[in-house]
């Protein structure tokens, strides 16, 4: 009888420090999703890359990420 109150003092010893360390590790988590959108970049109309808005080649309502997009939308009309 004491063998097997050791073995259930034990357990539960080991259940609680487990669940206390992984209570300390878990952090909270920020998918990319939650994360508020990131001010200033646009979608290139060419690649649908986004870039940030200090790089951008507009044209009219089009923007791109580069000169050469700009050139490759301009071939494609
Ligand atoms: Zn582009």
């Amino acid at each position: 009888m004491f063998f097997l109150r050791t073995l259930i003092f034990v357990a539960a010893a080991v259940l609680v420090f487990y669940w206390l360390r992984r209570a300390r590790s878990a952090k909270p988590t920020t998918s990319v999703e939650d994360a508020p959108p990131t001010q200033g970049l646009l979608r290139c109309t060419f690649c649908t890359v986004n870039f940030p808005a200090s790089d951008a080649i507009t044209v009219g309502s089009d923007v791109y990420c580069c000169e050469a997009h700009r050139l490759a939308a301009k071939d494609d009309l």
